[in-house]
Formats: structure tokens, sequence, C-alpha cells
């Protein structure tokens, strides 16, 4: 396991699965050894020589962490507005309609109701191959809603994060998802309810100042850098030497900001373990 920057796996991998031959190699970007990917996808996208966690995206994570054809999805088809008519580099309608035509999904999250090892949970990932997991009004409407009915269904919430933090293009209306999904996961919290929060990396800005940071238990995967400002924002702000590790998943344990680091292949148990602990391993 090393702590350098990681690259997402969809970075590597050819673009059309059908042209990919059987048994093709791949060198790790994090020990340089030779890997089959097929391998690499059955230890669930996490190298078998060094461990490292190569990102995933919600598809894929849901399929690593639900019982098998359990996952109901829910609150699908929101489609983002874009009142600010903002434009940067593209007009953020364009951007949207790329995004959607290369992930074939509406907004970057992915909600519903499953069973992990036989509990039954309210499942949220977000999903970095759309615009970087951002959040603007659908994610923060859409994790509102699921959080809303793991209230209503008295279910344990489980939300994987993965995220740049809240989306520039919605500006303001992003920022007001921060609000939103606190508050209702404090409405969550007086109900009795149990949030498992799963930081991956990366798990950045408004994403980490609201609901990612506010589970009752919070797991990151190993290696996952979780911080508000990058590392390199914060040393040229403060103009100091960061330590070894600065904002990855083992240093932020240590410093007591998460309750625990768990493998990716120990998640599904960890969930279990920690619904039956709260009560909830219904
Ligand atoms: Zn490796």
């Amino acid at each position: 396991m090393t702590q350098t920057a990681s690259r997402t796996w969809s970075e590597i991998r050819p673009a059309r699965r059908s042209a990919i031959p059987e048994g093709l190699w791949l060198r790790c970007t994090s020990c340089s050894k030779m890997i089959y990917r097929r391998q690499l996808e059955t230890h669930l996208h996490v190298c078998p020589e060094c461990g490292f966690h190569y990102r995933v995206g919600a598809e894929e994570r849901v399929r690593q962490l639900a019982d098998e054809g359990s996952f109901q999805a829910l609150f699908e088809g929101l489609l983002p507005a874009d009142p600010l008519k903002f434009r940067d580099l593209k007009a953020y309608p364009d951007r949207l309609k790329a995004e959607q035509a290369k992930t074939g999904r509406s907004d970057a999250v992915k909600a519903g109701t499953c069973f992990i090892k036989g509990r039954s949970v309210m499942l949220v990932c977000l999903d970095l191959t759309f615009m970087m997991g951002s959040m603007g009004s659908v994610v923060g409407e859409v994790i509102t809603r699921a959080i809303e009915k793991a209230t209503a269904d008295n279910l344990p919430l489980v939300i994987v994060s993965g995220s740049g933090g809240a989306r520039m293009q919605e500006a303001g209306l992003s920022l007001m998802q921060m609000a939103k999904t606190s508050a209702a996961l404090a409405r969550f919290d007086d109900a009795g309810g149990l949030f498992i929060s799963v930081l991956t990396d990366p798990t950045t800005g408004g994403v980490t100042a609201s609901f990612a940071m506010l589970g009752d238990v919070i797991i990151a995967e190993p290696g996952a850098l979780v911080g508000f400002a990058g590392p390199r924002v914060i040393q040229q702000t403060i103009r100091q030497e960061l330590p070894e590790g600065f904002q990855r998943a083992e240093f932020l344990l240590r410093s007591g900001l998460i309750d625990a680091v768990a493998p990716r292949a120990s998640l599904r148990s960890e969930i279990a373990r920690l619904c039956d602990y709260a009560g909830k391993g219904m």
C-alpha cells in the first residue's frame, strides 16, 4: 500500500470491454507489478499484489456491496437544471449531456434499498465517473430523499462517498445541499437511525464538510484521500511541509477523525456487524 496519488481504474482500462482479450496483463499504477485484469476484477478492483484500492463507480460499488439481485433503485430520473446559465469551458447543459451519455445515468448518485449479508439497508453511492461525483441539486435531493425514507422505514443508512465536493456549476445551489442533507441527517439521528459513512478515494470539499463526516460510524478505505481542501492548496496556504500521509485514511484514523480503515473486501462484513451492534440487523 503506498500513499501516492491514485489514478482511476477507468483511466487505465480500455474503453471497450468487449474488445479486451482474455487474460490481459496490466501494470499496477501503485506497485508496478504485472497483474491480470480479470484477477483485479475478482479482487474488487484492489491490486492482489500490493492492496492498492482502485477507484470504482457507483454501479460497481453497488455490485460489490449488495447481496446479489437485492438492490432496488430509488429516486431515479431526477434531472439537474441550469438556473444560473453557467458556462465554464462548456455550457453546463452540454457538459451534463456528455456525462449522461458517458455514464448512462442522470447525475452522480445511485440510491436504493438492498440487503448486505441479509441486513436490510438504504444504500447511497456517489459516482466518481460522473463529474467527479460532485454534489449539485440532484445529488443533494437524492441523498435527502434516501435519508427521509430510511427514517420513515427505520432502515440503517450507508452512504459511500467519493467526490470532488460541491458542484461548481450550480454554485450556491450546490452549497445549499450541504445544509439540506445535514438537516435530514439530524432528523434521522433524532429518530434513532444508524448512519454508516464510507469514505473512498477521494472524498473532498463540500461532501466532506457535510454528510460524509456526520456518520455514527465513519469508515474509510485504505489510502483514501479525505479532506476539505487538498494537500497542495493547504501547503501553499500555510507554507509548511505537510506530514507524511497527510489526509490519507491511516493518518486520519491516528488523528481521530475517522473510526476505522477497512479494506474493500471486509466492507460487507463491517457494515453487517455494525447493523447488528446497533440492533438494526433486520
Ligand atoms: Zn499493486
